[in-house]
């Protein structure tokens, strides 16, 4: 009777196809302008049957993908991806940042659309499979500081029009090459999100990383960017709640009424917001580090509060937490006509304790301190 259970997602079975036409890497300051993401020579891809379960998986030449026009990923959004990257150490090593993390939550976004599960560790392994081809050449040894991004993607390919959960699904694992990353200069500036919109509403799905909460993101990002800001800080709810800076976690360091000094982040039990890693790290490492110094508090907060903080002298730093831009200061906040400035750190270089946090979490990540969270290929 067990001959039939479906087959677990195992990466002991991967196969490899190399490809024979290996592409040269860019430089390393290349314009971020190309209008085309440049990925590495190779990918990894597995396909998943209700009846089935998944096929081994196969390391092959980086190309395009074949649907059918009537997959459905293309008209429910059943996609979700995850986002990590893999630096290249000042050690000389290879690591991944906490990709078990990446890797579960992975599963969680998974399951908010009916897309099939695996185990998280597998993930890991076809990560690190697909880095040890790709990787050494990719991340060459003379620029230490370097890294690439890795783009695990499921989405459902059941080639039906009738709304259902996919009988049928692939799963891809593609790594971007990334030019040299700078921080706005002068620190980051946000736009609050237009009073008409919000990011994630309760019961919804703004916890998960689906595609489906991208999209619909762009209207008020293009004009945050045409305005001059680099963000948007979502809003929620009728207090008017700070909750994430587009595609990182938000974070404001302050002194409370009564004079302590607290770090506050939106909290996830309302599963408006996306469990990053890097907040989680930076909550982490904060408990562990600061606890004498400061008060860390997971609450909601509104910008009201932030405004009156801010007109009462009370706002010391805040920052944006994220795989993307990692550790970014934030120096204005505009709300409603109204701007909120926030001290930077002398010639406007990221203040004192995001200072600290951003350069533990690089000593991490560029192998300066031996961390287990430091994941070495
Ligand atoms: N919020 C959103 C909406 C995001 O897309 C991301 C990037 N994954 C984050 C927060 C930060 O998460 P992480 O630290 O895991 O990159």
């Amino acid at each position: 009777a067990n001959g039939h259970q479906p087959a677990p997602l195992d990466a002991s079975k991967l196969t490899y196809t190399l490809t024979t036409s290996p592409r040269d890497v860019p430089e390393f300051d290349a314009a971020v302008a190309s209008s085309e993401t440049i990925c590495t020579d190779h990918m990894i891809t597995a396909t998943w049957k209700a009846d089935a379960g998944w096929s081994a998986p196969e390391l092959r030449p980086y190309g395009p993908l074949s649907l059918m026009p009537t997959a459905s990923c293309l008209h429910y959004a059943t996609e979700c991806f995850e986002g990590l990257k893999v630096y290249r150490g000042f050690d000389g090593g290879l690591r991944m940042f906490r990709p078990d993390c990446n890797a579960a939550r992975f599963r969680v976004s998974a399951a908010r659309i009916a897309l099939p599960d695996f185990e998280a560790d597998e993930v890991v392994k076809l990560m690190t499979s697909l880095l040890s081809v790709d990787g050494a050449k990719w991340l060459p040894r003379e620029r230490p500081g370097s890294f690439l991004y890795i783009r695990p993607t499921l989405i459902g390919t059941q080639p039906q029009l009738g709304v259902g959960a996919a009988r049928e699904a692939m799963m891809y694992i593609i790594v971007n090459f990334m030019p040299r990353l700078d921080n706005p200069p002068g620190g980051m500036r946000l736009l609050t999100s237009p009073d008409d919109m919000v990011r994630a509403w309760v019961g919804g799905f703004g916890y998960a990383k689906l595609g489906a909460n991208y999209g619909p993101s762009l209207v008020a990002n293009s004009e945050a960017r045409r305005l001059g800001y680099h963000q948007i800080l979502w809003l929620y709810g009728p207090d008017l709640e700070c909750t994430e800076a587009g595609a990182s976690n938000f974070f404001v360091l302050w002194k409370t009424k009564d004079g302590r000094k607290e770090l506050i982040t939106a909290p996830l039990d309302d599963k408006l917001i996306l469990d990053g890693v890097t907040r989680r790290s930076v909550l982490q490492l904060v408990r562990e580090r600061l606890t004498d110094e400061l008060v860390i508090t997971e609450r909601k907060y509104s910008i009201a509060e932030v405004l009156e903080a801010s007109s009462e002298g009370r706002i010391l730093e805040a920052f944006a937490a994220g795989t993307a831009f990692f550790i970014a200061a934030v120096s204005q906040i505009h709300h409603r006509g109204k701007d909120i400035n926030i001290p930077m750190g002398p010639d406007a270089q990221p203040a004192e304790i995001t200072n600290k946090v951003k350069t533990w979490l690089a000593d991490i990540t560029y192998g300066r301190t031996q961390h287990e969270w430091g994941v070495v290929i």
